[in-house]
């Protein structure tokens, strides 16, 4: 089983600010984090190999610091790590970025002589939102795409992935090669130990630069990026649903009643 996931480092949300003027993100002195989706979709792998064996290779684009968050998912399972970085990759828009992903991961899979079984991608990145590096991935590849994975099984070459839908959830299953783009799933990510940490300081990750993860140039940087942002604007925050899970059928539909009764809606 070979598994590979793509990890962007991310401003920690939590404590960002927008700049009331400019209306863009102030960064200064922001820590960066994994992009917890992300880790999500390596606690999935993790949980994978724990089962089949295999091995993870963990990707990221991004500046030297990256580096960090490489170091991170090589200290919770990830057995190798690579960093996309140059120069002439900076400023790509979300299609320059899967596009010059991708050309990464083809390089990667010659190198190992086959292709990943199964790629994961966050659902999306906390700080760009926009969810489509993944879908895009698996376009540039022409693998079959499952988006908004909450719990996934391999059976032989086959994953099978549940979905939450707005109905209840929907199980949909791909042959391998695949991508997968995940969601929160119930399963935390582990911790890292004392010894994987450690470990996971002293290892190497290669840069992969333009002399390897060769990208036309009318595909990547600023020239590849012709996507304009004309505003951005907060999100209002919106009261999370409340999922009924465990129950099915009228038993669901009680414990439905008996919440709106509480909640004043139905009296
Ligand atoms: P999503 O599509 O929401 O991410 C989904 C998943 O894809 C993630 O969970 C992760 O698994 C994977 N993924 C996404 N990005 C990466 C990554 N970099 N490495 C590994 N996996 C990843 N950003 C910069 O940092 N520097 C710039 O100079 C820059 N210039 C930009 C210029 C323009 C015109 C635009 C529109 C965007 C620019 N961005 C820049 C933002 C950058 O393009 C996006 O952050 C990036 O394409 C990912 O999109 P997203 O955040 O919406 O990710």
């Amino acid at each position: 089983m070979n598994i590979l996931v793509c990890v962007k480092q991310v401003p920690d949300t939590t404590s960002i600010k927008i700049d009331p003027i400019k209306h863009t993100l102030i960064r200064t002195g922001v820590p960066s984090i994994v992009n917890p989706y992300d880790g999500y979709a390596l606690e999935m792998a993790a949980r994978i190999k724990d089962k089949t064996g295999g091995k993870i290779t963990v990707l990221s684009m991004g500046p030297e610091m990256a580096k960090d968050t490489l170091r991170e998912c090589l200290g919770v399972g990830a057995d190798e790590a690579y960093l996309i970085s140059d120069r002439v990759f900076g400023g790509s828009d979300t299609l320059a970025t899967s596009c010059i992903i991708s050309t990464a991961i083809k390089l990667l899979e010659e190198k190992n002589g086959s292709p990943f079984d199964l790629i994961f991608c966050g659902k999306q990145a906390i700080d760009g939102d926009t969810g489509q590096v993944g879908p895009e991935i698996s376009e540039h590849l022409d693998r079959a795409l499952i988006t908004y994975a909450y719990e996934s099984q391999v059976e032989g070459d086959t994953i099978k992935v549940r979905r939450e839908s707005d109905e209840g959830y929907d199980i949909v299953a791909a042959k391998f090669p695949a991508v997968v783009t995940v969601e929160k799933t119930p399963y935390e990510p582990r911790y890292p130990s004392i010894k994987s940490k450690l470990a996971a300081r002293k290892a190497t990750i290669p840069t992969l630069t333009s002399a390897e993860v060769i990208v036309d140039e009318n595909r990547r940087g600023l020239k590849g990026s012709p996507t304009k942002v004309k505003s951005t604007y907060t999100a209002e925050v919106q009261k999370n649903g409340q999922t009924i899970s465990g129950v099915e059928g009228s038993a669901a539909g009680a414990q439905l009643v008996g919440l709106l009764f509480d909640a004043g809606i139905l009296k």
